[in-house]
């Protein structure tokens, strides 16, 4: 048999569970405002204090203005002075993976790129994936030019 690398990253957090934490995205799914796309989406964030932050999707009739709940959560952080943001869970569709947009990624690779994603599967069952495995090459101003 072919030995394969378990890709799942350690959960080395002893405060919160990783399915307490989709429960905690699941209380912020509540609040979506998705009246265009009918697809609400929560998302809780496990701070390095153990501090949880909630955010949901804000659409607009102007769609392209929607702001997907991950992005919100992240910029929830930053208006509110808090950092090292360390794990984030993710809801959608009950018991289906809700993976984020390439924007989303982006967004949170900006402020950790060793992020622990969770996901909803099948029997209230939890996935975890490292943020960099799913984004390997993201947009960096490294190699630029000073302005
Ligand atoms: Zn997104």
């Amino acid at each position: 048999m072919k030995k394969t690398e378990d890709k799942s990253p350690k959960w080395a957090f002893s405060a919160i569970s990783p399915l307490r934490l989709l429960k905690e995205a699941r209380e912020a799914q509540y609040y979506s405002y998705s009246p265009y796309s009918h697809f609400p989406v929560g998302a809780a964030l496990l701070l390095g204090n153990n501090e949880v932050i909630k955010g949901c999707n804000v659409e607009n009739a102007s769609y392209g203005m929607a702001l997907c709940a991950e992005r919100n959560v992240i910029a929830q952080m930053v208006a509110l002075g808090k950092k090292d943001p360390q794990a984030i869970a993710i809801v959608g569709k009950i018991g289906t993976p809700c993976y984020p947009c390439g924007a989303c990624l982006q967004v949170m690779w900006e402020f950790n790129p060793d992020m622990i994603l969770v996901f909803e599967k099948e029997n209230n069952k939890a996935e975890t994936m490292l943020l960099r495995n799913l984004l390997p090459y993201p947009f960096s101003r490294e190699g630029m030019k000073d302005e």
